[in-house]
């Protein structure tokens, strides 16, 4: 845990957020300023700053975090209807929190504007 990590405290339960899922590896909580009506993060419980500290080893765990995010895209009825799954990384992107998050935004159509 990184101690000045918004996302750890989360996960640790020592900050609040609207907790989604949670297990061994993964938690899933709302945004706290959705973009979409369904906006939500999925984040490995360990610290990882960003994809650019993703580690071979690390495989499995992003795998993971697509299955959840299929499984919360069903609980949150966006399967059918639509969902974007993004990992921003880095100053171009607005990466904001430095802790890996996958956001899983829909609910209404998104288009992709890139610029
Ligand atoms: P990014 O720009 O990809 O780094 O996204 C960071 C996201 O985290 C933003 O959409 C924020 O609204 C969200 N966020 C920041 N702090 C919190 C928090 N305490 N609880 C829930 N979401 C948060
Ligand atoms: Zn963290």
């Amino acid at each position: 845990m990184s101690t000045d990590c918004i996302f750890c405290k989360i996960i640790a339960r020592q900050a609040p957020a609207k907790i989604v899922y949670q297990d061994e590896h993964v938690t899933a909580f709302h945004d706290a300023s959705p973009h979409t009506p369904v906006h939500l993060l999925i984040v490995p419980n360990r610290h990882i700053a960003s994809v650019n500290e993703v580690g071979d080893g690390d495989e499995q765990l992003l795998g993971h975090l697509m299955t959840v995010a299929r499984q919360l895209a069903a609980q949150e009825k966006v399967a059918r209807s639509g969902y974007r799954l993004v990992i921003n990384t880095g100053p171009d992107t607005g990466q904001s929190v430095f802790h890996l998050h996958m956001h899983l935004v829909g609910g209404r159509p998104i288009p992709l504007r890139l610029g």
